[in-house]
């Protein structure tokens, strides 16, 4: 049984990224051929600087070349395993598991919805603010690592005319990225500094605080920003990750954002989160339980561990504090020759 808290698949998401081993599960399990009518084939990736001038461009047909990939709107990967998986579970959405008791070997479980049942195991694949975490992992076994940066996403029209393209526009302490969708919109996501960030505002407040952010902000920006929702929420977060020694306990297992949250700057919580759950539901077939927890665990958690630290380091590379710091990073990117670019971005897709 698959519980979700929403009462339809989240829509108004970024792009996504299986790549590797993500992406040989998904061809394992003939995953491809539903995800290819939503495969964007982003031609290349742009990183610009304030006044719109183009720091580096790498063509993604050269980076790409023999690295299985799938690149994917969040929402529609979403609704197409959604729907590949009401073909083999119960889907129960608009509800959420209210409490979690272990009783003969079995976690006993309460919905919010009033009803409750018992199952042999229970994998909390609910993200970030994971309530499966929180039942079952006292505060005292799992830490937060926060980023100190915000995160904000929604769709709007094509305003900048771009065509299978991922643009990152890039200033001091904040930048946008836009990519092409499938359909005439395009996805923009933005990130800013934030010393301190935790919280951020609930429904329609969110357009002030993020337009608040991006004052004076660059003219494509601006446009960009002008068709921020008005009077309805959309997708903002403090970034975080999470510390923790072990993913299960008792009967119950995490697995991707909820267990490690590795962030967008590792451009792999997608294909991490995904290529998890695949060794988790390979393990359980083959082991008992606690030996399943223990297999998935043991080759799951190096990729985790080598990943994490280098997404912390590549922050203040995105959204460097300092004017030295900016002035840096964007001269490098000016003149360190696109291969060597290629081939860090290559290396860093090739490890999930
Ligand atoms: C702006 C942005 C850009 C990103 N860019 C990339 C990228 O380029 N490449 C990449 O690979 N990754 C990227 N990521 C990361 C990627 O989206 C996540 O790592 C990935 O979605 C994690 O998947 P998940 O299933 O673990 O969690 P989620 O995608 O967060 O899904 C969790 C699900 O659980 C549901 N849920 C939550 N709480 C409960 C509850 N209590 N009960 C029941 N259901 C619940 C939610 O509604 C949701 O459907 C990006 C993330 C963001 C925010």
């Amino acid at each position: 049984m698959v519980i979700e808290k929403a009462d339809r698949p989240r829509v108004g998401g970024f792009v996504v990224a299986l790549t590797h081993q993500a992406y040989f599960f998904a061809e394992e399990m003939g995953l491809l051929p539903l995800l290819a009518p939503y495969d964007l084939r982003m031609a290349s990736s742009s990183y610009h600087d304030r006044h719109g001038s183009t720091l580096l461009t790498l063509d993604n047909s050269v980076m790409f070349t023999g690295l299985g990939i799938v690149q994917i709107s969040r929402d529609d990967l979403a609704l197409a395993l959604f729907a590949e998986a009401q073909k083999v579970a119960e889907i129960r959405t608009d509800d959420s598991i209210a409490s979690i008791t272990h009783q003969d070997g079995h976690a006993q479980v309460t919905f919010a919805s009033g009803t409750e049942e018992s199952f042999d195991v229970v994998i909390g694949a609910d993200g970030l603010h994971s309530g499966v975490r929180q039942h079952v992992f006292p505060d005292t076994e799992y830490r937060h690592h926060y980023l100190d940066l915000y995160v904000a996403a929604y769709k709007l029209p094509n305003v900048l005319g771009i065509n299978a393209k991922f643009e990152t526009h890039m200033e001091r302490n904040r930048y946008m990225a836009v990519h092409s969708t499938i359909g005439d919109e395009i996805g923009a996501v933005f990130v800013w500094d934030g010393p301190g960030a935790r919280e951020v505002p609930d429904g329609p407040a969110r357009r002030d605080f993020l337009l608040g952010a991006y004052r004076d902000t660059a003219p494509t920006i601006a446009k960009v920003l002008e068709h921020c929702p008005q009077g309805e929420g959309f997708y903002m977060d403090a970034l975080a990750q999470i510390d923790m020694p072990t993913w299960h306990k008792e009967n119950c297992v995490l697995v991707g954002d909820a267990a490690w949250c590795l962030t967008l700057f590792s451009g792999r919580g997608a294909a991490a989160a995904f290529a998890g759950a695949c060794r988790l539901a390979d393990a359980l077939a083959e082991f008992d339980r606690e030996g399943a927890f223990r297999a998935y665990e043991q080759e799951t958690r190096p990729i985790i561990e080598d990943i994490m630290p280098a997404t912390r380091n590549a922050v203040r590379w995105y959204v460097p504090r300092s004017i030295t710091n900016h002035v840096l990073r964007d001269g490098l990117m000016r003149l360190v020759p696109n291969i060597a670019f290629r081939q860090y971005f290559k290396m860093k897709y090739s490890k999930v």
